[in-house]
């Protein structure tokens, strides 16, 4: 399959787009054509493993360009964490994306990303250097996953004390192939630092630069496996299904449409966004334009000016109104996060983390407007250890910390101080 950026430039290889990550033009890639898969396959996964179901999905997507044999083996080892489908109530599910070695759905992609460029890479040189700009757990992810590719580099940008203190301890203990910058902006000011070296045509002779945010598109396409999944483990498939989905810079939200277009039988999704409003904006009929990001408790969804917008708008055409017909938008503040937090846990003694929260109360927002039966289910993000002070302070005790977690906090830090300036960004990464 070929991909093309929704920038206008003609359609590149697989290879291409996964390597550069960004165009030349500065667009997204997408792929050029998205396979649908027949109903009798959507409807013949019952007794499917995660890993059956993601392979089919995979390999609809990259048989062209991986063979079967590779690519089953990079779905398996990605794939080595267990997403449960957890039942709140009979028309409510969970599902928890944050069982990877992170405690965050951003393993899922960033576990698969890292086995395809060491597929895509295998014996050759330079090495690459993987640049990622991060509002909090990409980063994490990023540096875990790539730990086991030889031969990349990876360089971490995220914002400095606006990421929770676990986050930043993913961050800046990732070990020698890891070099994590703390910059004195906001995240969409490290995602303009990462923008601006792609565009650095004298960096790009000097280094084999690639980008490993969901502007990657091989972060992206995995993030379709889970939602073919959920629907697989759904006990009663006649009823519509609606995800609702924790967004910051849309990934998420893009791969589940793109799920839909590959023939997954999904009603609606919600995009659930905290105050920095996401796609509520452009669906009421706003122009798309790019905001200085809010802080928040949800923090790993501040985002300001979603770079996945582009790839949503190419995939509909820029029809505002076919994408208000699959979507919707919520906006929810931080007192109702709280309040989802500790309605979670009353209703169903279930401990939330802020973003799972926000999709948890957007969809009762969408429930409060659509009155019809289906079946929700909200894309579980993060696991609440990693945002304690929060959950602490909706909750009013303390979360405890899985084992995971608690070892990193042993390991010493390794961070650099960067300025909110593109020339201190390319000293270090050439240094
Ligand atoms: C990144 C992240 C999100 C937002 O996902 P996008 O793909 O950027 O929209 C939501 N929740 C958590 C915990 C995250 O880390």
């Amino acid at each position: 399959m070929r991909y093309f950026s929704v920038n206008g430039g003609a359609p590149v290889p697989f290879r291409e787009a996964a390597l550069s990550g960004l165009a030349s033009d500065g667009g997204l890639y997408m792929p050029d054509s998205i396979p649908c898969l027949p109903p009798e396959v959507w409807n013949g996964f019952p007794s499917a493993s995660l890993r059956d179901v993601a392979f089919t999905l995979a390999h609809a997507l990259l048989a062209g360009d991986i063979p079967d044999a590779d690519l089953r083996a990079i779905v398996t080892d990605a794939l080595n964490f267990p997403i449960p489908l957890v039942t709140l109530d009979g028309e409510t599910r969970a599902l928890e994306l944050f069982h990877g070695p992170t405690l965050a759905f951003k393993d899922v992609g960033a576990r698969f990303m890292a086995r395809v460029f060491a597929w895509l890479q295998r014996g050759e040189r330079p090495p690459l250097t993987v640049l990622v700009a991060t509002s909090g757990d990409t980063g994490g992810a990023v540096a875990s996953g790539f730990g086991e590719v030889p031969g990349a580099r990876v360089v971490l940008l995220y914002p400095r004390g606006r990421v929770s203190p676990l986050q930043e301890r993913q961050l800046t203990t990732g070990g020698p192939s890891v070099t994590a910058l703390a910059v004195d902006g906001s995240f969409d000011d490290c995602q303009r630092l990462v923008k601006e070296a792609f565009r650095d045509p004298d960096l790009r002779q000097r280094l084999t630069l690639t980008s490993a945010n969901s502007i990657n598109i091989t972060r992206l396409l995995p993030q379709t496996f889970y939602y073919a999944w959920a629907w697989t483990q759904l006990d009663d498939r006649a009823r519509p299904l609606v995800f609702s989905v924790p967004s910051g810079n849309l990934g998420d939200l893009t791969a589940g449409l793109i799920a839909k277009r590959m023939g997954l039988p999904a009603a609606r999704f919600i995009a659930a966004a905290n105050a920095n409003g996401g796609l509520t904006g452009y669906l009421v009929g706003q122009e798309p334009a790019p905001r200085p990001s809010l802080r928040t408790l949800s923090s790993a969804m501040d985002v300001g000016d979603p770079s996945n917008l582009a790839r949503i708008l190419a995939l509909y055409g820029h029809d505002r109104a076919a994408l208000a017909r699959d979507v919707a938008g919520y906006t929810i503040s931080d007192d109702e996060t709280l309040e989802a937090m500790r309605a979670l846990d009353r209703r169903y003694g279930y401990t939330a983390d802020p973003h799972t929260a926000v999709g948890y109360a957007a969809l009762a927002r969408y429930r409060a407007a659509h009155p019809a039966p289906h079946t929700g289910v909200i894309l579980s993000t993060a696991h609440p250890a990693k945002f304690p002070d929060i959950c602490e302070r909706a909750l009013g005790r303390p979360i405890p910390l899985p084992d995971r977690l608690r070892a990193i906090l042993d390991r010493p830090p390794h961070v650099t101080p960067l300025p909110n300036d593109y020339a201190a960004l390319r000293d270090a990464l050439l240094w």
